[in-house]
């Protein structure tokens, strides 16, 4: 299959494009969008088949449920059979935008779907391509982030391609996603709302809109299996083995420096994903395709953006070890620390 890549600079200006789109998805083909948040692989969310597809395009296990992206109340109202206070709450504060309810489903939601649950995860995306594809589309689209399972999620157009051309139709090229990293899920169906999955609508501003929130306690531990099925398979990985240094800030760029010395000395090929303040100091010791620059320290919008991307590039160098900067787990730090435990296996070192 020939995948056709199509740029979308204006929405209004190019409805034919988007018609196209949804006609693909209502006949049971997948689109790949831009998201605010990652690229997303879509279907019909509404037809078991369809979705069926996205799996097979993924190599995704089957107990893995998928997220149905909405554009409006009225999608929410079609496939939610309960819309608790909470969620109405969190509707009110956070939709569009960066957020993924967990409510209780109806049956017209395919089982192939939720893996069998009977919740399904709703989004409602404030990417304008993204809404504008699901009005063409007309139906709720299933979507997952658009890369192979396993494997970081794309947050450009070049990047779905790489794992998906030839397994779909059609890539809809929106530029780079503002966020980069996957949206929070809340879990809205019990009396206290439960964090599965940490993004950039943050504990902090759930908090405040809702009085108090948990933490699902698999996000900061690694031997919790945890409520979000998808969340205990490995993620995010690049090839070669990825370490953390955790710590002060200050003390980074020092510990850095002993560390590569030591891995080099052990005769590895050594990639560093770290801050401006990092890589400016390890500008002797490291040669430049090997080092990563996610931002500045505590720069965490621009480090969610990047760090995806960032470990995608190190599959192309020689690099057969990586060592990844810790940030703070306060606010957008703690899905950027959730997403670098995952990519590292939980292997960090203290400094
Ligand atoms: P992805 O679409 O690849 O970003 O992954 C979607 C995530 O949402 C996975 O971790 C799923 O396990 C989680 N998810 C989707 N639906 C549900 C649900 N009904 N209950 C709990 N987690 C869900
Ligand atoms: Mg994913």
């Amino acid at each position: 299959m020939q995948t056709e890549i199509v740029t979308i600079t204006d929405v209004n200006a190019q409805q034919e494009e988007l018609r196209r789109a949804g006609k693909i998805l209502r006949g049971g083909g997948l689109v790949a969008f831009p998201t605010e948040t990652v690229y997303g692989l879509g279907a019909n969310g509404l037809d078991a088949e369809a979705c069926a597809r996205i799996y097979e395009a993924k190599g995704r296990p089957s107990d893995n449920p998928l997220i149905l992206h909405v554009a409006d109340r009225a999608m929410i109202a079609a496939i939610a059979a309960e819309v608790t206070p909470i969620a109405e709450k969190l509707i009110a504060a956070f939709m569009p935008g960066p957020i993924t309810l967990i409510m209780k489903r109806k049956d017209i939601v395919p089982d192939r779907i939720t893996g069998g649950l009977d919740t399904v995860g709703i989004r409602m995306p404030e990417h304008p391509v993204a809404r504008a594809m699901i009005r063409a589309a007309g139906v709720p689209v299933a979507a997952p982030s658009a890369n192979i399972s396993g494997r970081p999620s794309p947050t450009t157009a070049a990047s779905v391609l790489r794992d998906m051309a030839g397994r779909i139709p059609m890539i809809l090229d929106g530029g780079a996603c503002h966020f980069g990293v996957e949206s929070t899920i809340v879990d809205c169906t019990g009396p206290v709302a439960t964090i599965l999955r940490p993004g950039a609508i943050t504990r902090e501003m759930l908090t405040e809109v809702l009085g108090g929130c948990r933490l699902d306690p698999a996000i900061v531990g690694a031997k919790v299996v945890p409520k979000a099925p998808g969340m205990k398979y490995k993620h995010y990985a690049p090839k070669a083995p990825l370490t953390l240094l955790e710590g002060d800030p200050k003390g980074m760029p020092a510990a850095f420096r002993r560390t590569v010395r030591r891995l080099q000395q052990e005769g590895h090929t050594v990639g560093v994903l770290a801050s401006r303040e990092v890589v400016t100091a390890l500008q002797d010791l490291v040669p430049q395709e090997l080092l990563a620059d996610y931002g500045p320290q505590g720069d965490l919008l621009t480090i969610a953006a990047h760090i995806y991307e960032e470990l995608i590039a190190f599959n192309d160098t020689p690099a057969d070890v990586l060592l990844g900067e810790g940030t703070t787990d306060k606010g957008l730090g703690l899905a950027i620390m959730n997403r670098l435990h995952k990519a590292s296996g939980f292997h960090s070192l203290r400094i």
